[in-house]
């Protein structure tokens, strides 16, 4: 009789643990590469009305390239919290991209703001919000706008320079439903965090739009087509500027010619 009761103690203290370690350590959320399940489409959709609200905030104010990943889980549960470390757990390859890993960054180096630039839209002024580049990038920029304008009287503007990568997180899924929620499709596109040149101040890339607001994303030739990007194509390696995505890349990432990178290091990259 004691042997059995010890034995039915054993059973429940086997059960009782079990269940607190399950409870303590949750699985890890499995990603469906080609196509989220409804389930997690939903709670992409839950996430990003509980982000986009803090992601106005920080942007009005001006401090997304500062945005660190301890503030982005911050407005989150733990549920949420985990979904969102899959994604940030996700890695090139398994997508299907070739770029290497850059580093998780989080705005530490000393960063250039760029306000006031103004573009016409369909005959409307819009002011793009600000942006920041580092130091060598901004200069650089500022001199090939010179010559730019100099040479054929346009220049292009900076409609997207350093992000944190915590930022390229949440935009990553924020992105996800212009591609039917999937991750493969969606990586041609944005690059996961870490892995972004947008997130890189040594080799920063800027997103470029031109005066009258163009800037190829709806439709790639219309921005091929501008004198500026032209002017680019032959002018921009002497100020340090390298197209990064040209046609046929081979790396998995789309043609993107308004992205430019500029390297402050010849060191071979990344971390
Ligand atoms: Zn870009």
């Amino acid at each position: 009789m004691k042997n059995f009761r010890v034995l039915i103690a054993s059973f429940a203290l086997i059960i009782f643990c079990s269940g607190c370690a399950s409870f303590k350590t949750p699985q890890p959320i499995d990603l469906e590469l080609d196509g989220l399940s409804a389930e997690h489409i939903a709670q992409v959709r839950d996430l990003l009305k509980k982000l986009e609200p803090y992601i106005a905030k920080k942007d009005r104010k001006g401090e997304l390239p500062y945005l660190t990943l301890d503030e982005l889980e911050s407005p989150l549960n733990s549920r949420e919290t985990r979904l969102l470390h899959a994604f940030r757990d996700l890695r090139a390859r398994e997508v299907g991209t070739r770029i290497p890993y850059r580093g998780f960054s989080e705005g530490k180096t000393p960063l250039i703001r760029l306000d006031g630039q103004k573009i016409r839209v369909n005959g409307l002024e819009k002011e793009l919000p600000p942006q920041f580049l580092s130091p060598a990038a901004y200069e650089a920029y500022q001199s090939m706008m010179t010559a730019m304008s100099r040479d054929i009287g346009k220049k292009l503007y900076v409609e997207s320079a350093y992000r944190s990568s915590a930022h390229q997180l949440y935009l990553f899924i924020f992105y996800l439903s212009n591609h039917s929620y999937s991750i493969r499709e969606t990586a041609k596109w944005v690059a996961l965090p870490g892995y972004s040149e947008h997130g890189d101040p040594r080799r920063l890339a800027i997103d470029f739009i031109n005066a009258e607001g163009i800037n190829g994303e709806k439709d790639v030739t219309t921005f091929e087509v501008l004198p500026e990007y032209q002017w680019l194509l032959k002018n921009a390696g002497q100020f340090g500027f390298v197209l990064s995505y040209p046609k046929n890349a081979g790396v998995g990432i789309t043609y993107e010619p308004w992205h430019w990178r500029y390297a402050i290091t010849s060191e071979p990259c990344c971390v």
